[in-house]
């Protein structure tokens, strides 16, 4: 496997938060970073050495990127995939796009795992209401209804208490080709954040507890309590056998629901995710410098917490004003993504907060 020494300049697809932090991480490595984004205002463009800003589909455009840039990865899945399989022609692009492929189609992902023996929630893909009829008949309510692309931070959703809100539902997600699952009554959520190489080197990360408000994620916790510490060995397995199957490179996060009867497979992401966020000051090395390690071929670095008990928090929406009293708490570490506009709903940035071992009863 070729190491791409400091110095090399990584390429970033997509131009938000992720994609800010992976640049100061790659940074503080000695790389260079340019990122591609079609908006005026990108923040991961504040932190990275170049910014080009433009449509992801010129292909003057990739191929300049692919001549400036050792490396390419993206920093989220809703990206076309024609750009990142033309780009792969050119210049390595990790992960693969066949891996993208997958996370970008909810029901070729959920084939795909369940495959490898992982659990899902009883689904069906329907393309009609007639099918969305019959697959509600099938595996009953309540259900949840999902866009079969593009969703993220729960848009694109819509939950099917009764055999009534059917008509509501398919119309609110725009009657597109979408999945329809049981609604799972978990007692928590948690994720798998795995780290894989080239030649099939793996680290992953100990599973925090996410808890979501309103479909976004609000807080995630470690360490896990035993409801999900449990289900740690299975879900970290299944997640390492898609990473395997794929041949991935980089960051793969899997989001699980932790119930009585082991852990449920909810869905992928092919790059760094929300729920690592507190691997930044919560691991010894943050999953922004584990992707750039894998992507560029270097020994991947440890996973493990550097503190008794880790919590990252979301601060979405007006959250983000209060970084005065954030910075005032002793031990916070405040991250704020530099977005001008605290939209409801928005991420603006984060707050993690370890606990010392004197602080823990
Ligand atoms: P994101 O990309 O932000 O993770 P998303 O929009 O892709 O989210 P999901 O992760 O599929 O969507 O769902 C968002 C949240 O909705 C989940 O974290 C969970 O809280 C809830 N949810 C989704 N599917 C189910 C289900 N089958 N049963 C119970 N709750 C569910
Ligand atoms: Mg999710």
């Amino acid at each position: 496997m070729k190491t791409l020494p400091p110095g090399a300049t990584i390429g970033i697809l997509g131009g938000g938060q992720l994609g800010r932090m992976l640049a100061s991480a790659a940074a503080a490595l000695g790389y260079h970073t340019h990122i591609l984004a079609p908006d005026a205002e990108s923040v991961a463009a504040q932190t990275a050495s170049s910014f080009t800003r433009a449509d992801y589909h010129s292909r003057i455009v990739l191929d300049e990127m692919a001549a400036r840039c050792d490396v390419v990865t993206y920093e989220f899945e809703n990206i076309a995939i024609d750009p990142i399989d033309y780009l792969a022609t050119r210049v390595p692009v990790h992960p693969a796009p066949a891996a993208l492929a997958i996370a970008q189609d909810r029901s070729a992902e959920k084939s795909f795992v369940e495959a490898l023996g992982a659990r899902a929630a009883p689904w069906r893909r329907v393309e009609t209401r007639a099918e969305l009829d019959a697959a509600i008949a099938a595996i009953g309510t309540p259900a949840i209804l999902k866009t079969l692309r593009l969703g993220y931070d729960g848009k694109g959703q819509m939950r099917i208490m009764a055999a009534d809100q059917v008509g509501a539902a398919w119309h609110a997600i725009g009657e597109r080709p979408a999945i329809v699952e049981q609604l799972i009554d978990f007692s928590h959520e948690f994720s798998i954040l795995l780290v894989r190489r080239e030649d099939g080197a793996m680290v992953s990360y100990p599973p925090p507890w996410n808890r979501h408000v309103d479909g976004i994620l609000a807080r995630s916790s470690l360490p896990a309590p035993i409801e999900i510490a449990r289900h740690w060995g299975e879900a970290a397995a299944l997640a390492g056998r898609i990473a395997d199957m794929l041949g991935y490179v980089g960051v793969l996060a899997c989001e699980f629901f932790a119930t009585e009867d082991g852990p449920i497979f909810n869905e992928m992401a092919p790059r760094v995710h929300n729920s690592g966020h507190w691997t930044i000051e919560g691991a010894v090395t943050s999953q922004f410098e584990n992707h750039v390690r894998a992507i560029c071929g270097l020994p991947l670095g440890d996973t493990a917490p550097t503190a008794p008990q880790v919590e990252m928090e979301n601060l979405v929406g007006a959250a983000g004003d209060r970084w005065a009293d954030i910075l005032a708490e002793p031990g916070a570490h405040l991250h704020l993504y530099g977005k001008g506009d605290a939209r409801p709903g928005r991420k603006m940035g984060h707050v993690t907060r370890l606990a010392r071992k004197d602080e823990i009863s």
